[in-house]
């Protein structure tokens, strides 16, 4: 299939990571188009009754229908997979509806009923949620643990754990797990690591090459952009794990849309460009932050006063768009800030051109009981900013209105 094949690797006349993000994976009609196609089909004609039986059969390879390939996802899930693990690495990709059913597809591909969890106790909201109110109906318990904190991994571990699951850094606090460390503890343990990556994307950090099993993506964040599609993938290194989450995608179903899959591979063409200028504008703000009398803390891996800046400077290119700091005050200090932006976008969201303001207390993180909240020190006094593109003067300008 075209130029891109992996076995044609050697004749690829690209190695970079920028190369692989712009180029990877087309495979271009007898059209000659430039940028991709979109195939806005459900299924696919074959020659003739025999050509069907031996697709359905998997005799043959080829497309059958969506819902298991699609030309435009497809061409997705090969550039992520390179952009992880290198145009020479064994990555594969599947595309999902979401990034949360690519991490319910990853739970349902590696665990069964009566298997456990050690998950990092800072995950996103929803993700905690699925963990602890969604799969443990299914028997499928989680112990979460400090993400720091490699010995209460290896404590919380038990015979029946299969997987080691965390986000690094953290939303929103911005810790950071040590990615090598934990995956060698969990193949200490028989256990998977799987990295949610949705905070650095591959532009700043690639887990499978510092020894993680599973990486997992929202592409609705930062490899969007812009704020369009929700979508989402897994990447593995390995080719039975690879069958066994395509196994679960094409049979459960939370597949990409063609149409999403062709936005986010025009997001994957300036991902290393707007990650460089989102972690730019986040350090210029936090340092500012840092540096304002109204501002009791600021969290952010860039910056010299993180207990972790090290780590974080070691295992990522750079340290991202997402940032939070702490008011003095409670809820109604931190909502004043909110109130009184002007052009600062209050949502939820993240990894937008735009820059974003939340209370995670009472949004992403709303949900969770007061108890769970004060576990991952999500404060009521507490704000999250995603910086985004926008000059970061007005973008400080914006914050500085309500914090006088
Ligand atoms: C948003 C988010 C998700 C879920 O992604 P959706 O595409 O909204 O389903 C998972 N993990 C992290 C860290 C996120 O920020």
């Amino acid at each position: 299939m075209g130029t891109a094949d992996k076995k044609n690797n050697e004749r690829l006349p690209y190695r970079g990571f920028d190369s692989v993000a712009v180029r990877h994976g087309q495979v271009r009609t007898a059209e000659g188009e430039h940028n991709d196609p979109v195939f806005f089909t459900s299924s696919f004609v074959f020659d003739n009754a025999r050509q069907a039986a031996d697709r359905f059969t998997d005799k043959e390879a080829g497309n059958v229908y969506s819902r298991f390939t699609n030309p435009t996802v497809r061409v997705f899930e090969r550039r992520l997979a390179a952009m992880e693990d290198g145009v020479d690495g064994a990555a594969s990709a599947i595309g999902t509806a979401s990034g949360m059913s690519a991490i319910l597809c990853t739970v349902l591909a590696f665990a069964k009923a009566g298997d456990h969890i050690v998950a990092a106790r800072n995950l996103f909201g929803s993700t905690v949620s699925l963990f602890t109110r969604v799969l443990s109906r299914f028997g499928i318990d989680t112990t979460y643990v400090a993400l720091g904190a490699v010995d209460a991994w290896r404590a919380a571990a038990r015979k029946n754990t299969r997987l080691f699951f965390l986000e690094t850094p953290s939303n929103p606090l911005g810790e950071i797990g040590d990615i090598a460390a934990l995956a060698a503890l969990a193949g200490e343990c028989g256990a998977l690591l799987v990295v949610d990556n949705c905070l650095c994307t591959p532009a700043l950090q690639r887990p499978l090459t510092l020894g993680a099993d599973v990486v997992v993506h929202t592409a609705t964040k930062f490899i969007d952009g812009q704020g369009r599609c929700v979508g989402g993938a897994v990447v593995v290194d390995d080719a039975e794990r690879y069958a066994a989450l395509f196994n679960i995608l094409r049979t459960a179903g939370p597949c990409m849309s063609p149409l999403s899959a062709w936005v986010f591979l025009n997001g994957l063409e300036t991902l290393s460009l707007r990650m460089r200028a989102h972690s730019a504008a986040a350090l210029a703000v936090a340092k500012w932050l840092e540096s304002h009398p109204a501002v009791r803390a600021v969290h952010y891996p860039g910056l010299a006063s993180h207990p972790q800046h090290e780590l974080a400077a070691r295992q990522q290119k750079d340290f991202g768009g997402v940032l939070s700091f702490e008011v003095h005050g409670g809820r109604a200090e931190a909502w004043k800030v909110i109130d009184a932006t002007r052009m600062l976008s209050i949502t939820g969201n993240l990894g937008d051109a735009k820059t974003t303001i939340t209370h995670p207390a009472t949004t992403t993180h709303g949900r969770l009981s007061d108890a769970e909240r004060k576990e991952m020190g999500v404060g009521e006094n507490l704000l999250r900013v995603c910086a985004g593109l926008e000059d970061v003067d007005d973008i400080c300008a914006d914050l500085a209105r309500g914090l006088g």
